[in-house]
């Protein structure tokens, strides 16, 4: 068809998903227009990482995710990690792997990820048209895809790419779902993942900008890794990576979380006795010096009630138990989940069991993919969200241009 207006694909949402997926297609010489509501293409992808886009990780496995984890399953068979380090080689992006396999553009910034993936799409005739909002989609023969300002284009197969509804400041909406229920998909409950977490210790203000490494652990589950006190309560990796398993418990009631400042020391109480030899001409304050930051220490000796001006060498021994007590479990009560404003991620979405795990073919409407984030599919935090998205848009393509 010669048509200006009829395309071989119709993908809604420029992001991550959509924009593989485009290019993908387009070099299997489709006809593809990229249609994205924001006036440029990536934006959630540009604040990926702090800035740098921990674009994947080295070891990606299904058991990286929540949800759908045999969804993801089914998408790592296509696109493993190694599919996903030639995919960005083939667009010139030069990367770097770091610590616990998280991998970044070498030159530390994620307009490395973008542009090369925006040029690529152009070189190879994917039309994009920013700005543009799909506002509705029907299916009669073809996909007839109208948007806000009233063009209708149309096409053989229709993508939504749309993402998720957290982060609203880049992107993020509730679009994807209406346009995904509007053909006939069912939405899961949605919750802000990978989130921080207000907590009810108003102490906690005390230690408010301060980073650490450390365990921390809720419901059974624990993580490892940098925490950050705010103002408010408590975020960073290790909180994070718990806050989809704590957020939907939340809604009975607050959730114990225990911080362990010292998870690499097996016996702290031991540990604390012996400094006590050393150190025992000190007073509370300095005996903590070198090991704890100075607020967690101030804020400590207040919780256990350690007298400021005694000597350490004077201290009973049950203090310095109590002292390791407290610093191995410090319990704090998560409240609430952040809002979605500050959510990187949302747990829940478009059903994946109307889906097609191989494909990405919906099973209620067919020719309509479905990609990324809007699925019920989220991944923790590491490069594990973009692998996916990347990987759903791989492996849409494939399934297109095979039929
Ligand atoms: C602050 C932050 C940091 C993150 N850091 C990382 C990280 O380092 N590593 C990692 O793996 N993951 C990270 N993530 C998560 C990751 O960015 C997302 O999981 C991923 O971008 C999802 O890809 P997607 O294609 O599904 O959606 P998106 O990339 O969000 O793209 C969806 C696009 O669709 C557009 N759109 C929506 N509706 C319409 C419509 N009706 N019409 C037209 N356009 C529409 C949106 O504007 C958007 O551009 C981070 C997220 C946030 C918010």
């Amino acid at each position: 068809m010669n048509n200006p207006n009829f395309f071989d694909v119709i993908i809604v949402g420029a992001g991550a998903s959509g924009l593989v997926c485009a290019l993908a297609s387009a070099r299997r010489g489709k006809k593809v227009l990229l249609l994205e509501k924001e006036q440029q293409v990536g934006r959630k992808i540009l604040v990926s990482g702090n800035g740098r886009c921990n674009l994947t990780n080295a070891y990606v496995s299904a058991g990286d995710y929540r949800g759908t984890p045999q969804l993801a399953a089914a998408i790592l068979e296509k696109f493993s990690f190694q599919t996903c380090l030639d995919f960005f080689q083939t667009l010139g992006v030069l990367t770097t792997q770091e610590a616990l396999g998280r991998v970044f553009p070498q030159t530390g910034k994620s307009t490395a990820v973008v542009e090369p993936l925006r040029l690529a799409c152009m070189e190879a005739g994917v039309q994009i048209r920013l700005g543009t909002e799909v506002v509705k989609v029907e299916k009669k023969n073809h996909f007839r895809v109208h948007t806000a300002s009233g063009d209708i284009f149309s096409a053989k197969y229709c993508v939504l790419a749309c993402g998720s509804k957290a982060y609203p400041q880049v992107g993020g909406s509730e679009s994807g779902y209406r346009l995904a229920k509007s053909l006939g998909h069912h939405i899961t409950a949605l919750t802000p993942a990978l989130c921080a977490l207000n907590v009810k210790e108003k102490a906690v203000a005390r230690l408010q900008g301060i980073r650490a490494q450390v365990r921390t652990t809720a419901l059974g589950t624990s993580a490892e890794g940098e925490i950050l006190f705010t103002a408010y309560g408590l975020s960073g990796p290790a909180v994070l990576g718990l806050s989809g398993i704590i957020g939907p418990h939340l809604q009975q009631g607050p959730v114990p979380v225990n911080v362990n400042f010292f998870p690499q020391i097996e016996n702290l109480s031991e540990f604390l006795m012996q400094r006590k030899q050393q150190f025992a001409h000190r007073k509370a304050k300095e005996f903590f010096a070198g090991i704890l930051h100075e607020n967690i220490a101030n804020l400590l000796i207040d919780f256990v009630g350690i007298k400021k001006s005694a000597p350490v060498g004077e201290w009973p021994e049950y203090v310095f138990k109590k002292a390791a007590g407290t610093l191995s479990a410090w319990p704090f009560t998560a409240l609430s989940l952040r809002p979605w404003t500050e959510a990187m991620v949302t747990a829940g979405g478009v059903n994946c069991a109307e889906i097609n795990y191989n494909t990405l073919e919906s099973l209620r409407c067919p020719g309509l993919y479905v990609l990324g984030e809007l699925l019920n599919v989220d991944g923790r935090s590491g490069g594990f969200n973009l692998h996916f998205a990347w990987g759903c848009g791989y492996c849409a393509a494939g399934a297109m241009a095979e039929e």
